[in-house]
């Protein structure tokens, strides 16, 4: 991705606004709970914000179809009704909801340039970083063909769906075995599926992996389809692939839980914007602040851990208000 060397800035009589280039006090970059909820707020304080929402309006909760732990909705919500909701709230207020992703960046001065689109530019004296994670798949075919139907990447969003059931986790990490021994607590048999002969997840989460009697570790196996007439039946593994003892092994599940990591979505930041070595923006801790006064971030692109809905929502609306204190602190 071109990243653009920096630019000249001249006083605001002398740079117009144009149709191609707009000045602006607050652009937010990503449309889920974070992007939203950081739009409600500076909208509310009167930023006058411009969100531009990304390939996928409305982020990872479009994807999912039940969501019933965001607080407040005690009979559940599916996850594009939310976020439709959110949307609303947004523009109830005045932000302005645009289509378009943003392509490049120079956050060498204020105001911050940053491209949508490839074409349009917009000099934002304040800049609210939700562009959220994507969760990685494997991908084999199976993975879109049941998609919504037995194939998730979430275990405490999908999870509560496979009680009693049998599901297998994808993963040897700390999100597996997280995963896998929240879903232990659901369901009655949980099947991890590492591709090694070892799991890559901290001592301690090992641990209470090995003590959860419910959880029997494949080693060494690797998933190369799902089967099932209605939705997930069975996952279909190569075991020790490459060697003599290779064998293909079949088995019965309902649920199929990819673990095997998330990319943050930062690339085009990271020129200017620091991160931890897997991508993940760093924070001022406490605080939505970059390493950039004036570039704030919320959601998943900084946030390895928690990953929820609401997490993303309450630290969109950290930044929000951090943004505000900073212009008028200027
Ligand atoms: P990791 O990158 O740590 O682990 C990914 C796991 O998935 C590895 O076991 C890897 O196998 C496996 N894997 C990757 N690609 C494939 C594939 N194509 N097929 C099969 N298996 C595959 O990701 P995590 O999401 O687990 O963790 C990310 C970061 O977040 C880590 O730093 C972790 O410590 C942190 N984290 C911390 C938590 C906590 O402290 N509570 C909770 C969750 C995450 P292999 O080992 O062979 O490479």
């Amino acid at each position: 991705m071109e990243i653009f060397k920096p630019l000249e800035i001249k006083g605001e009589s002398e740079k117009p606004t144009t149709e191609a280039t707009e000045k602006i006090k607050c652009l937010i970059i990503g449309s889920g709970p974070a992007g939203y909820t950081a739009a409600i707020y500076a909208a509310r304080a009167n930023l006058h914000p411009v969100i531009y929402t990304g390939m996928e309006m409305g982020g990872q909760l479009t994807t999912t179809t039940d969501v019933e732990n965001f607080p407040g909705f005690p009979e559940g919500i599916t996850g594009p009704e939310l976020m439709e909701n959110l949307r609303k709230q947004a523009e109830r207020f005045g932000t302005d909801i645009r289509i378009g992703a943003a392509t490049a960046v120079d956050f060498s001065q204020r105001p911050f340039k940053v491209i949508i689109d490839e074409t349009k530019t917009i000099l934002a004296e304040t800049v609210i970083i939700a562009t959220g994670a994507t969760a990685k798949y494997l991908g084999i075919e199976a993975e879109k063909r049941y998609a919504g139907r037995g194939v998730s990447a979430c275990a405490t969003c999908d999870g509560y769906f496979y009680r009693g059931k049998d599901v297998a986790v994808v993963g040897g990490g700390d999100t597996a075995a997280e995963e896998a021994t929240y879903l232990a607590g659901l369901c009655r048999k949980v099947y991890m599926i590492v591709r090694r002969n070892e799991l890559r997840a901290s001592k301690a989460m090992q641990q209470r992996v090995f003590n959860t009697p419910n959880i029997e570790i494949l080693w060494e196996h690797q998933a190369i389809d799902l089967y099932g007439e209605n939705g997930v039946e069975g996952v279909v593994l190569v075991k020790k692939k490459g060697t003599p003892e290779e064998e293909i092994v079949k088995i019965s599940i309902d649920g199929f839980f990819l673990a095997i990591g998330h990319k943050p979505n930062s690339e085009i930041f990271s020129n200017y914007i620091e991160t931890d070595p897997v991508g993940y923006i760093k924070t001022i801790p406490g605080t939505s602040k970059t390493n950039i006064p004036g570039i704030f971030v919320a959601g998943d692109v900084q946030d390895p851990h928690y990953r929820q809905a609401v997490t993303a929502a309450g630290s969109g609306c950290m930044a929000a208000i951090d943004a505000e204190r900073f212009l008028a602190e200027q």
